[in-house]
């Protein structure tokens, strides 16, 4: 049961300074329910992959198949359906997808009237799992980064969709609430719920089972362990 696949997929960006390769055949599956990493070093494609996977773009040849559908060449309206009923997109900097008029707590609700498919957690439930319950009656703007970040997993636990795709989403946190949200992260999967994430995060990566690595475009058999992380640790230095 594979909740999107990718085979051969190829991105490529038409910049002033020509052409950029930024995705060169990438070959991946994400079964339901699993959890998955993307790690590597800034600029190997990481933000691309997730682009795609969240249908925030598209792949310039090869396939994607989403729920069994090929979205490749799908229409925006068929896109728009799946993203509002299926994925939850977790950005970097969370401000944006939040209400900002609204509380930490009216935005879950918010949330839970436009959900999908599936039955998601309940709001108090959430905020209570990544230590925000102190927090429910703050808008966006007065929350940390940190806080803002969780409360946009917040959201996607909220939402409950099939897929889950999160941009470096333990990057401001320490690393109690790091694990938080990889704990949620994996509470959601084990109910069905598919996730991908990016992340240099050595915390992360050690906590989680599938960690893929992108470089240059590709992507690379699975592995993890010392060697990786020491690697996303000087890509981070050298990029600072
Ligand atoms: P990562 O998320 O791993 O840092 P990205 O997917 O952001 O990698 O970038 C992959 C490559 O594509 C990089 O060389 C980057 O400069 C380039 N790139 C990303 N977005 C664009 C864009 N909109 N236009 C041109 N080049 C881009
Ligand atoms: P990240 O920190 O997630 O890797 P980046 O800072 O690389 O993100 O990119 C932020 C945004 O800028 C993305 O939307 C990406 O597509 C775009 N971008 C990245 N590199 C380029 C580039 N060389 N030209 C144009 N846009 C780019």
């Amino acid at each position: 049961d594979i909740t999107a696949g990718f085979r051969s997929v190829v991105r490529i960006y038409q910049a002033v300074s020509g052409e950029v390769h930024a995705l060169r055949g990438v070959d991946v599956d994400f079964p339901r329910g699993s959890v998955t990493a993307i790690a590597g070093p800034s600029g190997g494609g990481k933000s691309t992959l997730l682009s795609i996977l969240s249908l925030r773009d598209r792949a310039s040849a090869g396939t994607v198949t989403m729920f069994g559908t090929d979205v490749t060449r799908a229409r925006g309206s068929v896109l728009n359906g799946l993203r509002r009923n299926g994925i939850a997109w977790v950005p970097q900097r969370p401000a944006h997808g939040l209400f900002p008029h609204l509380t930490a707590m009216e935005n879950l609700r918010q949330v839970a009237r436009t959900r999908g498919r599936t039955q998601g957690l309940a709001p108090g439930a959430v905020l209570e799992m990544l230590a925000l319950s102190h927090r429910a009656d703050a808008r966006p703007a007065r929350l940390s980064g940190g806080e803002q970040q969780r409360l946009a997993v917040a959201a996607a636990l909220t939402h409950a969709p099939d897929l889950v795709v999160a941009d470096e989403p333990t990057a401001e946190l320490d690393d109690d609430n790091a694990g938080r949200v990889i704990a949620a992260l994996g509470e959601i999967a084990a109910a069905g719920t598919t996730c991908v994430l990016s992340t240099h995060d050595s915390r992360a990566l050690r906590l989680l089972p599938r960690v893929l690595h992108l470089r240059h475009g590709v992507l690379s058999a699975e592995r993890s362990g010392p060697e990786l992380h020491e690697e996303s640790g000087r890509s981070r230095t050298a990029d600072a």
